[in-house]
């Protein structure tokens, strides 16, 4: 099963990633985490990457196409995959549909996360992310502390706040949702794999894929 997560920064587009990878075992590709990865081991499409994601802006759409190629030829998306923070703009969207093509690959859900802009602003705020880039565990100091304070469940890593994660650069992640990114709502509405989940919890959208695919 091949599925799309589209939602604001925030609307929780990994919290929901990682229920559907322990449901149908199929991995989450998350382009965020692969620069992340990036830019910490100085690779060069971390350092091309780097001042984007600082300032809350995006990646250029050559850089991140490329690696998408990539992924998505990967053995372990044979069975499927979830793709989380890709396609973010129109023209990623498109790009999408060739390399879909060429590959004999489709999507079977394209889940729509709506969040109200306040809970976004604070769960950006108040979360917390593994500095472990193997690892990534995502955390909220209110609603999913970890269990020592500043430590990773899953890898005893510190727990960090990104750098992307000051007051500025949310509001610059989400002009440049609304801007680059919602259009891509329009884009998919018609697909029949498109489906809209309120996201205040994840299970709403885990049931309405469930509902969409019939398993
Ligand atoms: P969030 O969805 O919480 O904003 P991500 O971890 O998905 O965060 O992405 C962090 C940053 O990585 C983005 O602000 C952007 O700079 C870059 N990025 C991630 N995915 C893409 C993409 N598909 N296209 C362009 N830039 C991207
Ligand atoms: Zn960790």
């Amino acid at each position: 099963m091949n599925i799309i997560l589209l939602g604001a920064p925030g609307a929780g587009k990994g919290t929901v990633a990682e229920l559907l990878t322990a449901r149908y075992g199929i991995p989450q590709i998350s382009t965020g985490d692969m620069l992340r990865s990036a830019v910490k081991a100085g690779a060069p499409l971390g350092k091309k990457a780097e001042g984007y994601m600082k300032r809350g802006e995006l990646v250029p759409d050559a850089l991140i196409l490329e690696i998408m190629e990539a992924r998505l030829q990967s053995d372990d998306c044979r069975g499927g995959f979830i793709l989380d923070g890709f396609p973010r703009t129109t023209g990623q969207a498109e790009s999408l549909k060739k390399i879909l093509g060429r590959l004999d690959m489709k999507i079977d859900a394209i889940v729509n996360l709506e969040v109200p802009e306040d809970v976004i602003i604070r769960r950006l705020t108040s979360r917390r992310t593994c500095s472990n880039t193997g690892c990534q565990a995502i955390y909220n100091i209110f609603t999913k502390p970890s269990k020592k304070e500043g430590v990773c469940d899953k890898c005893g890593s510190p727990t960090v706040q990104r750098d992307d994660e000051t007051e500025e650069a949310i509001r610059q992640r989400l002009a440049t949702y609304a801007e680059k990114t919602a259009p891509l709502i329009e884009f998919y509405r018609n697909d029949p794999a498109f489906i809209t989940a309120p996201s205040l919890k994840p299970e709403p959208a885990i049931d309405a894929i469930e509902s969409l695919v019939g398993r």
